[in-house]
């Protein structure tokens, strides 16, 4: 295992460490180290998320853990193991030659463990559900340096905590997802000029009886977001190519005027966004709210369209759900609110010299507006300086559940480099 304080010689003890372990019993032995030594660990993968190496913390980089085997054939596709340091990009490339895909997220350089802890919430979210409902077993290594399995007929608790609980539980080393069956996508990405909260009753409207082939992300975004080009767009993805089925579908949509674009058949791997990414980007500043909403009312459009138009600096997305996300029973996983039709989120960016304190007030208490109502809100897009109480994340019982099974699993709170979850007791 290489470590970022070997090979470079002495790092200072005022640097990050990290290491690079090769496979489950390294990152085993890292996470022994870091009990001895009584540092809290750090882990990363695809590196988009929130928390980055830190001084005193030992950051274990799974990113070698990196293997995709596709096993046997299943009831409804094929088993697939894979590495949790791959990307959603290597996965949906190294499965299309077998005709099979996972639902994961948007992004093509996303980790497959930070996405799947969390939940994923991806392109075909509301034809196969989110990335952890794939999911039929993981590999863990626990907070005392085990390597356990974890499945319905194994530790079958820790699995549950895994799917939607967030890094808290353990480093989870492989992921046993069930792909089935993809021979490709009709995706494009319409650009939609004009009337904003017209434009999203429409598409609220249309997604309440389209079949559940249909997934769609609306995101309007500034100049400076480093994830998209500027401008209001929606990305659809219909799973399957049949053209003469989508038409009348997306017909009320594409009928709204300032919409245009072009929906084409592609491989789902080639649907996926290939924005640049380095791990040791920071995270832009910024103030946000996100929700999983029962419903889209006209109430929250006015409020997101108006937020959006109050400040240059900000993003305002909302992704589709219902379908095979709906029909998943609120307690079979940790991820909250399966009734919830729409995911929605707010940021406002905040860089240096970009908001004055009025201006920041005022945005937060629209973010705050914003967020009424919401079900629950989702870990992998909250910033934790604007989203400091974890508990937001899940319902009231399955909060007790959570913290009930960190004070089993993790009882010294090692793996703190989270939406952290403390240990009940
Ligand atoms: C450009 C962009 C696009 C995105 N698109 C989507 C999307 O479409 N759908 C969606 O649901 N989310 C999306 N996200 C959010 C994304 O799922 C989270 O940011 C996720 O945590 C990133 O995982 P990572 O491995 O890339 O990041 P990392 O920074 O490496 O990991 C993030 C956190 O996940 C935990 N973690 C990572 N690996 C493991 C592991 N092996 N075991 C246990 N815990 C682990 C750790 O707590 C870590 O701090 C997107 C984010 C960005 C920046």
């Amino acid at each position: 295992m290489s470590s970022s304080r070997e090979s470079g010689s002495a790092v200072p003890e005022n640097q990050p460490e990290i290491v690079h372990p090769a496979d489950a019993d390294e990152v085993a032995a890292a996470v022994r180290r870091a009990v001895e030594e009584g540092r809290p660990v750090i882990v990363r993968g695809g590196g988009h998320g929130f928390w980055k190496p830190a001084p005193g913390a030992l950051t274990i980089d799974v990113r070698a853990l990196a293997s995709i085997e596709v096993g046997e054939e299943t009831e409804r596709g094929r088993l697939v193991r894979v590495g949790t340091g791959a990307l959603w990009g290597e996965v949906a490339a190294a499965l299309a030659p077998h005709g099979v895909a996972i639902s994961s997220g948007d992004t093509a350089s996303v980790g497959v463990g930070g996405l799947a802890v969390g939940g994923g919430i991806g392109l075909l979210v509301r034809d196969r559900g989110l990335a952890v409902d794939q999911l039929r077993g993981a590999q863990v290594v626990t907070a005392d340096g085990r390597v356990v399995e974890a499945s319905a007929a194994e530790n079958a608790e820790l699995f549950w905590a895994i799917r939607g609980g967030g890094g808290n539980f353990g480093i989870v080393t492989r992921l046993d997802f069930e792909a089935a069956p993809l021979a490709g996508v009709l995706a494009g990405e319409l650009t939609v000029d004009g009337d904003q909260a017209a434009l999203l009753r429409v598409v609220r409207d249309t997604l309440a009886t389209a079949p559940r082939e249909l997934t769609v992300t609306y995101m309007d975004v500034p100049a400076m977001d480093p994830s998209a080009p500027a401008g209001a767009r929606l990305a659809v993805v219909w799973a399957g190519t049949d053209e003469a089925a989508l038409e009348p579908v997306l017909q009320p949509i594409t009928a709204v005027e300032g919409v245009g674009g072009e929906v084409a058949r592609t491989a789902y791997a080639d649907a996926l966004s290939t924005m640049p990414h380095d791990v040791d980007d920071p995270v832009p500043p910024m103030l946000s709210v996100n929700g999983l909403f029962a419903e889209l009312d006209d109430a929250l459009i006015d409020r997101l369209v108006a937020f959006r138009r109050a400040h240059a600096g900000s993003v305002v997305f909302l992704r589709s759900l219902g379908g095979a996300y709906g029909d998943v029973a609120d307690d079979a996983t940790a991820f909250p609110a399966r009734a919830a039709t729409w995911f929605v989120m707010a940021v406002a960016f905040d860089f240096p010299g970009m908001l004055d304190d009025r201006e920041r007030e005022t945005a937060r208490t629209e973010l705050e507006a914003i967020a009424q109502g919401r079900l629950a809100a989702y870990t992998n897009f909250a910033d934790p300086a604007s989203n400091p109480d974890p508990a937001v994340f899940y319902a009231p019982q399955v909060w007790s559940r959570l913290r009930a099974l960190k004070a089993q699993w993790d009882p010294r709170n090692l793996f703190s480099g989270n939406h952290n979850i403390p240990p009940a007791g």
